[in-house]
Order: structure tokens, then sequence, then C-alpha cells
């Protein structure tokens, strides 16, 4: 049996299309199924529904022989034990720092002051700043990160961009990139060594696909 470790909404939609060129198909879909373990069309290949974040904790466990996670997710796990084989370019984005419109982000930065920062990627945003020089205080949230600067919580935040929708609904801007986000294959390595029959085509045909599009 081969478990592939998903989750919900743009990973496994943008999943969908890789697992059907190396002929696997989910019998349910996880919006409308309460399941969380998904069968396939495949007999040995089954699915599981976790958390974005959670995805490396199962891989990295062998509770699952593969998965799909953000880069944003990996960076914060830290990625031990995983093996990565392949950028498969879907679910991109960017993790950026973002302030309220008119704070002066730069002024900030160039005359030292310690700022508050909120954000769910406490591990990626010390580095960033520690790299900067920049002395920072770290506020861990779960959500909504946007709030943060509105009610005082925080004078910038760390969170992932698309269009810039959300930051501009809520009068705050983006000021600075960390990292061009985007979802990768993570491969147990253990798994890749005992079933490697069954993973590698798989990996190789996600390869195919994603080399396709560019
Ligand atoms: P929830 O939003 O329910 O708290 P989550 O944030 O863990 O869950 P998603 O928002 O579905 O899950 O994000 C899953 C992954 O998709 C992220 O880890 C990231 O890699 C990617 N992602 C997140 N936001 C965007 C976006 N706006 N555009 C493209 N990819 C994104
Ligand atoms: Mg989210």
């Amino acid at each position: 049996m081969i478990t592939i470790a998903l989750s919900k909404g743009r990973i496994f939609e943008e999943t969908l299309p890789l697992l059907a060129a190396a002929g696997i198909t989910p019998n349910e879909d996880p919006e409308s199924s309460r399941k969380l373990i998904i069968a396939t069309n495949q007999d040995d290949v089954r699915l599981i529904i976790v958390r974005a974040a959670d995805v490396p904790t199962y891989v990295q466990n062998g509770a699952a022989d593969l998965g799909i996670a953000g880069k944003d997710v990996l960076c914060e796990h830290g990625g031990a034990g995983l093996y990565q084989p392949l950028d498969l370019k879907i679910a991109r984005c960017r993790m950026m720092v973002a302030v309220r419109e008119g704070f002066d982000y730069a002024g900030c930065v160039r005359s030292g002051a310690r700022l508050k920062v909120a954000t769910k990627y406490v591990k990626t945003a010390r580095e960033h700043f520690a790299g900067k020089g920049m002395h920072v205080d770290l506020i861990k949230l779960y959500g909504s990160m946007e709030l943060a600067p509105l009610v005082g919580l925080a004078d910038a935040i760390v969170d992932l961009v698309s269009t810039g929708s959300t930051l501009r609904a809520n009068h705050l801007v983006a000021v600075e990139e960390i990292m061009p986000i985007s979802s990768r294959l993570v491969v147990n390595q253990a798994a890749l060594k005992l079933k490697r029959q069954q993973i590698q085509p798989i990996i190789d045909t996600f390869a195919e696909v994603v080399h396709q599009k560019v």
C-alpha cells in the first residue's frame, strides 16, 4: 500500500491532475466526504487528508509514504528526514512582510526600532529578521494575521500573499518579500527504499508533468 498525505483545498485540487497523470483517481472528494482516508481507483494507493502543516509530520514518521506540502510549511517544520525530490510549482504565492498603509517600515528598519511581528510562521520570520540584523518580538498566531496590525497587536505581519486582495481589503501593504512559495513533493526515505518500485514511477510522472508545463 502507498499512502499519500494531502491537505484539502487548493493543494488537493491542484494535485488532482498530477495524480491523474500517474493513473490515480480518488474515489471521493474530500470537500464533500467526511472521510479522512480516501481510496483510489488503484487498490494499492490511498490518500489521507491532513492539515497542511501536518503533512511533513505524517511523512517523516512513515504514516504516509509521500506527501505534498507548501515551502512555507516545510521551512517552518525544518524538513528533517524528508526527501524533497520535486518542486511541483502548484499553490504558488509569496511569503511577505506587510504593515498598515502609512506605517513607515523602511524608517523602522533604518533606525533599528524594535518591531512587533505577528505570524503563523515564527521560525521563518525569526530567521528572516535575524538575517537583516533586525530585533523583533514575534507573536504566534494561527490565522487571520491581517487583523493584528489593525487592532494594535503587532506592527507587521508575515503571511502568504497571492493576489493581495486580502491585504487591500484590510488596508495593509506588502513591504518586503521573504520568499516565493510553491508546493513540494516530500517522500519518506525508508519508504522510498522499501517500495521504490511503486514510488519511483509516481515521482517520475509528477516530474514529467511539472516539466511539460514550463
Ligand atoms: P486554514 O486556512 O484552513 O487555516 P491552512 O492555512 O493550513 O489552513 P491553506 O490556506 O489551504 O491551509 O494553505 C495550504 C497551503 O497552500 C499553504 O501551506 C501554502 O503553501 C499554500 N497557500 C496558502 N495560501 C495561498 C495562496 N493565497 N495562494 C496560493 N497558495 C497558498
Ligand atoms: Mg490558510
